[in-house]
């Protein structure tokens, strides 16, 4: 994938960090981490056509300066949902959850359990949909009957959504604009969902990752058992090449 980066952010703080990424279609979507300061200065015009902009929000603790996203898409799942919590807990960091609606249905408690142990929970769609190929209804009832599954766990409506496969248009780009949506990718992807080997997976993330990476994998949508193996050896890593971890709120 072809991937670009360019980090614009609250220079007073040096720690918001807009980051510009060419999705697998050649579409650029924003991501934004964390930040303990106020709302993150808005991302200059970029080249690129209708940018989402994300805000940062505040938050008491200082977070670090040297730092990854982790994020799990495709859950919750009743097998490897609580094994990636179990992990987390163990090496004290905080990930965010792209969920899917339709799986939030079958295991609501997982969706409040995950927010319960200090991580962020977004909308992946309804039915893990291909946004592209939606009506604008459609597309709105994929999004809204998400949020308010989630909502319904965590009492507060998400506002990053994370399109299935990255796949964006510009139709895309507008309908989640009018839903209040922040659309967020990756900059790095495990590509655990083709079941690698738990060294490719490590690897794979190892290799590409630096300060600002949001790094793909999955705690749904199949079997993730390489991912619950990786994910130790990878946290175990990162913490020794002296990462923190950030969580995305839009
Ligand atoms: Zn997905």
């Amino acid at each position: 994938m072809d991937v670009r980066l360019t980090r614009a952010g609250n220079r007073m703080i040096g720690l918001a960090m807009m980051m510009l990424v060419s999705a697998v279609i050649g579409t650029v979507v924003v991501a934004a981490a964390k930040s303990p300061a106020k709302p993150a200065t808005p991302a200059p015009p970029a080249a690129a056509p209708a940018t989402a902009t994300a805000t940062a929000t505040p938050t008491k603790t200082p977070l670090p300066t040297k730092y990854v996203v982790l994020t799990f898409d495709d859950g919750p799942d009743v097998e490897y949902t609580p094994k990636v919590l179990e992990i987390l807990a163990k090496y004290d960091a905080k990930a965010t959850f792209f969920e899917v609606g339709q799986n939030i249905q079958k295991h609501p408690e997982l969706t409040k359990r995950v927010h319960d142990a200090g991580h962020s929970v977004e909308n992946h769609t309804w039915t893990h949909a291909d946004l592209r190929k939606l009506s604008a209804t459609a597309f709105r009832q994929q999004i809204m009957s998400t949020d308010q599954a989630i909502r319904a766990q965590i009492g507060s409506t998400p506002g990053c959504l994370r399109p299935p496969y990255g796949a964006v248009n510009a139709a895309v780009q507008q309908r989640a604009k009018a839903l209040g949506k922040d659309l967020v990718v990756w900059t790095v992807d495990s590509r655990d969902w083709t079941k690698p080997g738990t060294t490719a997976i490590v690897q794979r993330v190892i290799k590409n990752v630096h300060s600002g990476s949001v790094i793909l994998m999955h705690d749904g949508g199949g079997n993730r058992s390489q991912t619950i193996a990786a994910l130790p050896l990878i946290l175990k890593t990162l913490k020794a090449q002296g990462y923190g971890f950030r969580t995305l709120t839009c």
